[in-house]
């Protein structure tokens, strides 16, 4: 059978991939510490999957309108005005099965073939992977170590040309935990006004900040009619298998993120949406609770990384990854990521995983007790000295 031209465009998020890899050895019998998938490791709290049960129990099983329910949107729209500070609507709000069908889907709807979108390198792979798929051209963003991982203005304003359609940015960052200032964000936006194009602000990370405050781009006039803010439930409220998220973006692209659901997945699941109700209005102990420890698993980890010989790790602000600086061990990101699994026993990703400028490093999701953490850490010491 054949398949379509495009599909060999596509690309992936090879942290599944390691996954599973991890999961044969441990099949054989190995012991692997997971450090790969950027999953909280706490359960989804009580409150959220009681409003989920509850809704499934009373019979809201059904179709639901496909760009989400309306006490759904109003909520999100409550939640998005609040935390960036920035008035919003229902109208505004797309309610999706997580936050990667918005990434797919406004992708699909504002850029052409032949367009160039602006992503950030090391970065989430699948911004660059949707927009080959689309026929446009990724333009890379080199977010630099010495830049604390954000990008430089001159060299930014150098990647524009008459061709660019769109600039995507992720603050706090995956895989590097860097978190943009509001003058990177002031300067983006400009750039977006005076070029006119689209921002694509991932801020699935905005709740997973540690001693600076979160910015949204929302906030920076100018930005809100050009700019999709993508959040949603995976990370802060440990729901990654629930599959919510949703968009926030001007109405006109809304009306078109509603089209390509109905034609693609017709609704998000009607009962989650009961509980993605209950996570934004109820209690945020967990939330803060899930916060606290990750912070106290970063700085292990950090210091960890840190006291590895030919290691070394910058403090991340945000999300929970660590992205470490393995160049002085003299492999590069595919060999020390082969090792730490083969021989030490840690499931890692190779810095490359999140493009060519992750090259040199190593992707630690903290996600994982601090007991496991302090497990790698040695694991990774012992059998580095034995290389
Ligand atoms: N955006 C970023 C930056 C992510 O790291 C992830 C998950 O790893 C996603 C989006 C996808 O989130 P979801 O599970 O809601 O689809």
């Amino acid at each position: 059978m054949q398949f379509s031209d495009r599909m060999s465009l596509l690309g992936t998020e090879s942290a599944f991939e390691v996954l599973a890899k991890a999961k044969k050895l441990e099949a054989e019998g190995k012991k692997i510490v997971h450090l790969e998938i950027g999953e909280p490791d706490f359960d989804t709290p009580n409150n959220i999957c009681d409003a989920g049960v509850k809704a499934i129990q009373d019979g809201q099983t059904h179709y639901c309108p496909s760009g989400g329910l309306p006490d759904a949107r109003k909520v999100v729209a409550e939640y998005i005005s609040k935390t960036r500070n920035v008035s919003v609507g229902a109208e505004n709000v797309v309610i999706m099965p997580g936050a990667k069908p918005v990434i797919f889907n406004v992708i699909f709807a504002a850029i052409n073939a032949g367009d160039e979108v602006i992503v950030p390198n090391p970065g989430y792979p699948i911004y660059e992977s949707v927009v080959n798929y689309v026929g446009a051209k990724p333009v890379m963003m080199h977010l630099k170590e010495e830049n604390d991982f954000r990008f430089d203005t001159d060299e930014l304003k150098a990647l524009i040309t008459p061709k660019t359609k769109m600039i995507i940015i992720n603050s706090p960052q995956n895989p590097t935990g860097g978190i943009l200032t509001k003058e990177d964000l002031e300067t983006i936006c400009q750039l977006a006004v005076d070029n006119d194009l689209w921002i694509l602000t991932d801020e699935i990370y905005s709740r997973i900040v540690y001693d600076v405050p979160f910015e949204s781009i929302l906030q920076i006039p100018g930005a809100k009619e050009r700019t999709i803010i993508i959040d949603g439930m995976s990370k802060t409220y440990a729901m990654t298998g629930w599959r919510l998220g949703y968009g926030v973006m001007p109405e006109s692209m809304a009306n078109y993120q509603t089209q390509l659901a109905i034609n693609n997945f017709s609704c998000t699941a009607t009962f989650a949406q009961y509980a993605l109700m209950e996570a934004l209005t109820g209690q945020q102990n967990d939330v803060e609770m899930m916060i606290n420890e990750f912070k106290k698993r970063r700085d292990v980890i950090v210091s960890g990384l840190n006291s590895i010989d030919g290691v070394s790790c910058l403090t991340p602000l945000g999300a929970f990854y660590a992205f470490a600086n393995i160049t002085k061990t003299g492999m590069s990101s595919a060999e020390f990521a082969k090792f730490a699994m083969e021989q030490a026993g840690v499931a890692c990703l190779s810095g490359t995983a999140f493009g060519k400028y992750g090259e040199g490093y190593a992707r630690f999701s903290y996600a994982n007790s601090i007991e496991n953490i302090e497990l790698a850490i040695n694991n990774i010491k012992l059998n580095l000295a034995k290389v």
